[in-house]
């Protein structure tokens, strides 16, 4: 068997495993980097990128309906969504060839072809031997569904909503997490009734309940109907469109289901199993160090439990990389991960809710702060409302930032500084906030929380 020998060998070229080849070849390894499909992955094809874009072209939408309230006279004339597809294509075309060039500039060779472990040190590729002094696992994530809800017809993935070529009348989402609420607030702005099916008790249930209901307040405004506590029960479809029925008896007609209820490990038939890698419910466990429990093999990105985000699996194949040339990088828990939902509005988040602060520290060392949007110049101008929440251990650090409002998300890299720095409130309230901006709202809450509020009570 023709056999190639790197010092290391990355299986899956998306966020995680480009990352990790890229750090390698600055750090002066030589990488063999395989792919099945496009270098990016899911991230950069059917997943951040595209959908952003198409939240875009939402905004745009809302802006041109609500211009008279800035004095532009301009008339909403509906959604092309052939030149959307361009649009949306355009930029993801242009970010690969980017990336393409920039593996190559690395001197990365990178290997077309669906790759097999076969060996602590080694992944089969067709009829040739891959073989690395090192490797990593980086296989990434799939479109989850229900056990007995088959996904075809009417009953599409992210995938498939990413490429839908007609704006549907009324969509059913299954799901309120993420992406669910994503692509909710697309097809919002361009014109569709939305009902969206969630079994928790909240939409974005992983946030900070007093921001998820927020959100709620938000969605039910713009006229999002959503179902929540209630588990779906089945679906049927014909060529009129689908019919959903949820546990409580309630049916909900659309054109269209969304299924967005979580992404599912790859690693099924890839002989992690038979080399002996420990696998949880298909996930690779690994050790704080990315570590699998095989000498020489790492896991990076969605296929390692915990949240499934595109800059997690950038750090962790940086890390791993810098790992394996000895340079032991610091560990940054998931909590400590900057979680931003894309969406009208946004909602962004870093650290600990003030339920699991007030349960890590006790409810009466805990102080919160909530900075509403209602103060900020810079969120009024654009038409914005919603709050920052500041989470602080008493005499001690802040350890959680939970926002909501239009752009927020831009304003999550000095929270995630600020609580993996464990700054304190009376070190940061010194520190000036450009006037007007919305990331002055931030520092107005940091004042707050020090005891200093400025243009709050
Ligand atoms: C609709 C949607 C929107 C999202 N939006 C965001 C967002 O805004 N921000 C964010 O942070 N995250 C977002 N994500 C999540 C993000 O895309 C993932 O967390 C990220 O892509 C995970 O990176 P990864 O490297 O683990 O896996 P992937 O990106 O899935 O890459 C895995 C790669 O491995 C390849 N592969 C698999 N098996 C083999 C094999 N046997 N041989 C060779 N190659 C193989 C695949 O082809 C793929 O290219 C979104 C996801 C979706 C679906």
């Amino acid at each position: 068997m023709p056999e190639q020998n790197f010092d290391l060998v990355v299986l899956g070229g998306g966020s995680g495993g480009y990352a990790a080849a890229l750090r390698a070849s600055q750090l002066g390894m030589t990488v063999g980097l395989i792919e099945k499909s496009k270098l990016g992955g899911t991230c950069l094809h059917v997943g951040c990128i595209p959908t952003k874009a198409l939240l875009h072209s939402a905004e745009v939408a809302d802006v041109t309906r609500e211009s008279a309230k800035y004095g532009v006279t301009s008339t909403f004339g509906g959604i092309e969504i052939g030149a959307v597809t361009k649009y949306r294509e355009d930029i993801v075309a242009s970010k690969y060839k980017g990336l393409q060039g920039l593996i190559k500039a690395r001197g990365i060779t990178v290997i077309e072809g669906a790759g097999r472990l076969v060996s602590p040190t080694s992944v089969q590729v067709g009829d040739d031997l891959i073989t690395g002094k090192n490797v990593i696992l980086a296989t990434g994530s799939y479109s989850r569904s229900l056990p007995g809800l088959e996904i075809g017809g009417r009953v599409i993935t992210s995938e498939h909503a990413l490429e839908l070529n007609f704006v549907p009348k009324k969509v059913a989402v299954l799901g309120g997490g993420v992406i669910g609420v994503e692509f909710s607030s697309v097809w919002k702005s361009w014109g569709a009734d939305v009902h969206i099916i969630e079994a928790l008790p909240h939409l974005v249930p992983n946030e900070d309940e007093a921001i998820s209901k927020q959100f709620e307040r938000a969605f039910r405004k713009r006229g999002i109907e959503f179902t929540l506590g209630v588990r779906f029960q089945s679906v049927t479809q014909n060529d009129q469109g689908v019919v959903v029925t949820l546990e409580n008896g309630a049916t909900i007609e659309a054109d269209i289901l969304l299924v967005a209820v979580g992404r599912g490990p790859v690693t099924a038939n890839l002989g992690y199993e038979e080399v002996g890698v420990t696998m949880d419910r298909g996930y690779v466990l690994t050790n704080e160090r990315l570590a699998t429990n095989i000498p020489g093999v790492f896991a990076v990105g969605d296929i390692v439990p915990g949240l499934q985000l595109a800059h997690r699996g950038f750090q962790q194949g940086i890390f791993v990389a810098e790992e394996i040339a000895g340079l032991n990088p610091i560990v940054v828990d998931d909590l400590n991960i900057p979680k931003v939902t894309y969406s009208d509005p946004e909602v962004a988040s870093v650290g600990l809710t003030e339920a699991k602060a007030a349960a890590e520290h006790g409810a009466e060392n805990i102080t919160t702060y909530d900075y509403s949007l209602a103060g900020n110049g810079k969120s009024h101008i654009i038409g914005t409302t919603g709050s920052i929440k500041v989470v602080r251990v008493n005499d001690g650090p802040i350890v959680g930032v939970h926002m909501i409002g239009a752009r927020v998300g831009e304003l999550i890299g000095e929270a995630q500084l600020v609580v993996n720095w464990e700054a304190y409130p009376e070190d940061l309230a010194p520190l000036i906030h450009a006037h007007p901006t919305q990331n002055e709202a931030l520092g107005e809450a940091f004042l707050a929380i020090a005891g200093k509020p400025l243009h709050a009570i």
